[in-house]
């Protein structure tokens, strides 16, 4: 079967041929791969910037965003039947008998950074045609979100974040009645993203539809269709290029939560500076190597003592954030069906991944399907 691979020795990405996994275990499932969506993370990891072989092998099979069909299933499994689609998690837990976070199911929190993530670090990934694993890493996905469930992972980041949040928004009483439901917990709030690329998008989306008043700050400039889609989603879409964030702080008043998507630590670090009182700053995006700059921090350190401000990092995500991500995506394709059907920009073939992923990125999502037409 086909799969596609980066190999560091040789600084090259291709597509290989290997033989098919088989299930070995009572309680592993058998995946035909549908769809595998390309980011930010595998174009790191194909200019070798970023991601780990196996130990012992001198390839990585890349891919982890995806959904997949059952196509075989051990004798213990018990939540999936042939035929089941399923959105698969990346992290795999560390094998440390004292870290608490893998042990409990949470290796999202992992202490020890021994994890391994499928296509990422020290396992493979989902860019192939089949794939075993066990039943307990696998995430139910309704059949009717067959079209967009390769969406799950990257929104499990917005999930994740939401859910880590909400429990201090309802401590705060300026903000949340603790009876508040968990759809409604962004009434009456502002939210700011920062970045329109899949991650601020889906944030965007994630916190209108939990009734945050929502920004998306970026540099692009109209006409730009992730800008028109902004717009679709009842967001406001706000220029870097011809507002600054005082500008914008100004016109949003109190900022009740900033959601970084961006990776950029100097524009995180001005967005941090207009974060409004009791309020909670998000970041998701990972820096690479900038320059140094010039800071204030004792401005900002005061900022967040006296205005009780939360500054929250977060890596994606655990069974719940994915169940969550597979609810919203649901929510979006009910309220926003036209703008749902053009989150997925196309679907190539495995011999077109490499110069997608290097590329510069066209529409919100491309997708690699072992069945699409070369
Ligand atoms: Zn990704
Ligand atoms: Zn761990």
């Amino acid at each position: 079967m086909k799969a596609v691979a980066v190999l560091p020795g040789s600084h090259e990405v291709k597509v290989i041929e290997q033989e098919a996994p088989r299930i070995s275990e009572p309680d592993q499932v058998a995946l035909r791969m549908l769809d595998i969506g390309i980011c930010g993370t595998d174009k790191e990891i194909c200019s070798f910037e970023y991601g780990t072989p196996p130990p012992g092998e001198d390839h990585l099979v890349i891919g982890h965003e995806s959904v997949a069909e059952v196509v075989g299933v051990g004798t213990a499994v018990e939540r999936f039947r042939l035929g089941d689609l399923v959105v698969p998690s990346v992290r795999r837990p560390c094998p440390h008998p004292g870290c608490l976070a893998c042990r409990s199911e949470h290796q999202d929190f992992c202490y020890t950074g021994d994890f391994t993530e499928r296509g990422i670090k020290e396992a493979h990934g989902y860019m192939t045609e089949y794939v075993v694993d066990h039943e307990r890493y696998m995430n139910v996905v309704p059949p009717g979100l067959r079209e967009i469930a390769v969406l799950a992972e990257p929104l499990t980041i917005a999930e994740k974040a939401l859910s880590q949040i909400f429990w201090i928004m309802q401590r705060r009483p300026p903000w949340l009645d603790p009876q508040t439901p968990i759809q409604e917990r962004g009434r009456g709030l502002s939210a700011l993203v920062l970045g329109v690329g899949p991650v601020g998008l889906l944030g965007a989306m994630t916190l209108a539809t939990a009734g945050f008043t929502t920004y998306v700050y970026s540099r692009e400039v109209p006409p730009n269709p992730r800008i028109d889609l902004v717009s679709a989603i009842g967001a406001t879409y706000v220029s870097s290029q011809t507002v600054t964030f005082p500008h914008l702080a100004a016109q949003m008043g109190n900022i009740d939560l900033i959601y970084e998507a961006v990776g950029h630590s100097h524009f995180a670090l001005q967005a941090l500076q207009v974060l409004g009182t009791n309020g909670v700053f998000v970041l998701t995006g990972v820096p690479g190597l900038q320059a140094f700059i010039e800071a204030d921090p004792a401005h900002l350190m005061r900022n967040m003592v006296l205005k009780n401000q939360v500054l929250l990092g977060t890596v994606n995500a655990g069974p719940e954030a994915f169940a969550a991500a597979l609810r919203d995506l649901d929510a979006f394709r009910r309220r926003w069906p036209a703008v749902v059907r053009t989150l997925i920009a196309g679907r190539y073939p495995p011999e077109q991944a490499a110069d997608l992923i290097l590329g510069r990125p066209t529409g919100i999502k491309t997708v690699i399907a072992f069945d699409a037409p070369p």
